[in-house]
């Protein structure tokens, strides 16, 4: 199904770089408009649906518990027949998890253990601490005494108190996490209806990359780099349950990144690519996109992250990042990512950002809206990496998420800030 395009393309002959740059959240609202999620439902094994996109709701068709039950090792006993510390209870039955007990007999009790059904009969479970034994006879015991009166419904575990029989348990749309596999199997389901894995094929342009093994360090010719984003991408979306083609580097050439844009229309959902869509002479990704498709969105409001494009080529989205592997790495976390879960049908993308407390000066405020490289100190508040140059990948690792920083605007030690924890963003 082709992308229908929801805003205007971009005239091919628009001068480089002057038009006006695209507010983060306007920006990201087209996206989204324009990220129709995919057709289509893969049953997988719920072994193997973490972080997938449930496709269609779930419905318990039982409750679960699926009885009352004792959450304690003790013994079930009936509240009426405590008339004091001296009272004995026979114990007249045991029941072990998975079987089931017979009535509980008047002044008896049973022995019952954690998760097993409560019998008819009893209204309360005394942990075994709480009780004491009586023997009789050659037997170790046949009888109890409880060290104080019993309250009615105590230790026990209401049946359908988890989940009630009929009710949604999991909504269509929901990113699956460990937790919901274990409720999903809590109530019998082995297989999961999941929204399909989107198709990406990703490439990075540049003349100057190598990659890593290929050139020893110590023969990188001058002007050579190695090619990281290429890693940290295709971990990311991994991580969101893409199936990634690697196209691996193409040359800073419009021919060849024609050809390469062409072949990965091809059975892709999405074309991403970093690099060469800045408005140097070696950036050929404009061109090209608008040679085969069009191109609707370019060069965001936002530091790092300037250089970033929106497209359709044939059928398939075109996302084009920025060569800076900090830049491309925020603007994957903050518009890509949010795109391919709704191209997964999640209908809540927005990321996570809470406010905290700046131990640190901003002093020079930028016209972009920045995203800066902090960490939470010792102290709660949160400490910012000191070089936040666009190409300083250390910043990212050593950072443990982003200040979302307002166009215009200082920060002084003690204020408060927005900050989305890339606890948040990075899975
Ligand atoms: P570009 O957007 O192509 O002008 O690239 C901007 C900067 O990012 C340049 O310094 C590039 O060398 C660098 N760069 C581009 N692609 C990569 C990559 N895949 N890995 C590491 N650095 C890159
Ligand atoms: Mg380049």
């Amino acid at each position: 199904m082709s992308p229908a395009p929801a805003i205007p393309p971009i005239p091919a002959s628009a001068p480089p770089g002057r038009a006006p740059l695209k507010p983060l959240d306007l920006a990201l609202a087209e996206l989204l408009a324009l990220a129709t999620p995919l057709q289509g439902i893969e049953v997988v094994s719920t072994f193997d649906a973490d972080g997938r996109v449930l496709a269609e709701d779930l419905v318990s068709a039982l409750d679960v518990p699926a009885h009352d039950n004792s959450s304690m090792d003790g013994y079930a006993v009936r509240c009426a027949d405590w008339s004091g510390a001296q009272t004995v209870l026979q114990v007249h039955q045991r029941i072990p998890a998975g079987s089931s007990g017979q009535p509980l007999a008047p002044a008896c009790a049973a022995r019952i253990f954690t998760g097993a059904p409560i019998p008819p009969g009893a209204d309360a479970v005394v942990m075994q601490e709480d009780c004491d034994t009586v023997a009789a006879g050659d037997q170790p015991f046949t009888g109890i005494r409880m060290q104080a009166s019993p309250a009615p419904g105590q230790w026990i575990r209401r049946r359908g108190e988890d989940v009630a029989a009929g009710a949604v348990v999991l909504q269509r749309g929901e990113r699956l996490s460990p937790a919901s596999l274990g409720l999903a199997a809590s109530i019998g389901f082995s297989q999961l209806p999941v929204a399909p894995r989107p198709r990406v094929a990703l490439f990075s342009t540049g003349d100057e990359l190598v990659m890593p093994g290929d050139v020893a360090p110590a023969d990188m010719k001058p002007g050579a780099i190695y090619n990281s984003n290429r890693f940290f991408l295709k971990a990311l979306l991994q991580r969101l349950g893409c199936t990634v083609t690697d196209l691996g580097i193409v040359p800073d050439r419009l021919d060849a990144t024609i050809a390469a844009l062409q072949g990965a229309s091809q059975q892709h959902d999405l074309i991403l690519t970093s690099g060469g869509v800045s408005v140097g002479e070696e950036d050929h990704i404009k061109p090209a996109v608008q040679a085969l498709g069009s191109l609707m969105l370019w060069q965001m409001a936002i530091k790092p992250g300037k250089p970033f494009a929106y497209g359709q080529v044939g059928t398939a989205h075109f996302i084009g990042l920025p060569g800076n592997p900090v830049s491309s790495f925020v603007t994957f976390l903050l518009l890509v990512r949010p795109f391919l879960l709704r191209l997964q049908g999640v209908t809540d993308v927005a990321p996570e950002s809470m406010t905290a407390t700046a131990h640190f000066d901003w002093p020079k405020a930028d016209k972009r809206r920045e995203f800066l490289r902090v960490k939470r100190d010792a102290d709660g508040g949160l400490a910012l990496f000191d070089n936040q140059s666009s190409g300083v990948l250390t910043s990212a690792v050593w950072a443990d998420g982003l200040v979302d920083n307002p166009a215009g605007q200082t920060i002084a030690h003690g204020d408060t800030v927005q900050f989305m924890p890339f606890s948040a963003l990075l899975s």
